[in-house]
């Protein structure tokens, strides 16, 4: 089976083409572009999404091409219907529409939040982790039960990736301004205490990014370390808590924040102490990205029949725990 997948939920737009044989799938090619808002600046949906616009039929023959696969070798193609920024999402919805009823190629709407996670689990081989998925759009903790991937603790306002991108901008960085405060946080020692905000099995971030502001004429390393120490072992709390609860014996981490180091080093020694295996998902692959999108339509084709073109909606707020998983 070969699946293109479409991702256009926020600043990136990226196709890639999947070939599942049996229970394998190997990324043929995996291409994006991704808006860059000017310096101190956060993403404009209507920005963003004239540049998927425009960057659209580039990538998709760029993608083609590294496959080296034609429109009429694909058996389907599936599209990131959520959650994410209408107008963004809407771009990515009428290439998959477009694509599906000129060349009459099934059609599967894709949660995102889902992609990050089955992505992670294909290609780390993790079969039932407990997930940290931490991104632009999410900060939350999940296992599958049921069906359904059930949330056990999540962010109560701003997501781990808005505030770095936030804390990043308010310094006059370019967007998105994880690996530079994570560079910056290395470079010091020095903690200065910060708002630790845990509720219940959730975390609240948003009195951590006033404080971090406030403290940032100590200096941006300061600042940084200070950060992230104390976001990360927020995080750190919340995830020692579920593994316990849920008794899982794999943990893995998921979407652009899992790029970062430190976060690694401290979930890492989190798990050693529950003698838990931990993974991490491939840096390339740990962001928005079209593979993503393909590998969860290729699980949902063993199972479904692709949906009506009628029927491609966006959804801006399609949580992942309301899906029900027919694989
Ligand atoms: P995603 O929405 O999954 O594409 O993830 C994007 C988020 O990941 C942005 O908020 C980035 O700032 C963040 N990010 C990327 N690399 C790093 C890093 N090395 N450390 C922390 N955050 C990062
Ligand atoms: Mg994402």
């Amino acid at each position: 089976m070969l699946c293109l997948g479409i991702e256009s939920t926020a600043h990136t737009f990226s196709c890639a083409v999947i070939e599942k044989k049996g229970k394998n799938g190997k990324i043929l090619s995996d291409i994006r572009k991704i808006y860059r808002p000017p310096e101190g600046e956060g993403i404009h949906p209507r920005e963003a999404s004239r540049h998927h616009a425009e960057n659209s039929p580039q990538v998709l023959s760029d993608c083609l091409e590294k496959a080296d696969v034609k429109i009429t070798d694909l058996d389907m193609v599936s599209y990131a219907a959520g959650p994410g920024l209408g107008p963004c999402l809407r771009i990515g919805a009428v290439v998959a529409r477009s694509l599906a009823s000129y060349y009459g190629i099934p059609v599967y709407p894709v949660n995102h939040a889902l992609g990050h996670i089955e992505l992670g689990k294909m290609l780390t081989g993790a079969k039932d982790p407990l997930v940290l998925l931490v991104s632009g759009g999410h900060t939350m903790i999940l296992a599958f039960l049921g069906k359904k991937w059930r949330v056990f603790g999540e962010t109560l306002d701003i997501t781990l990736g808005q505030l770095l991108d936030q804390i990043g901008r308010h310094a006059g960085f370019a967007s998105p301004c994880g690996p530079k405060i994570e560079e910056l946080a290395s470079k010091s020692s020095n903690y200065e205490p910060l708002p630790y905000v845990v509720k219940g099995n959730d975390v609240s971030f948003s009195g951590l990014f006033s404080a971090t502001k406030q403290i940032m004429p100590k200096g941006l390393e300061t600042a940084c370390f200070s950060l992230q120490e104390t976001a990360f072992s927020m995080i750190g709390e919340a995830v020692e808590r579920a593994l316990s609860f849920t008794g899982k014996k794999e943990f893995l981490v998921v979407g652009g924040v899992a790029a970062n180091k430190r976060l690694s080093e401290i979930l890492q020694s989190i798990c050693k102490r529950h003698n838990c295996k931990f993974f991490v998902s491939p840096k390339e692959y740990a962001g928005d990205c079209g593979s993503q999108i393909s590998w969860v339509g290729l699980l949902e084709s063993s199972k479904k029949t692709g949906t009506k073109l009628e029927n491609t909606f966006v959804r801006q707020s399609w949580r992942i725990d309301s899906v029900e998983i027919p694989y």
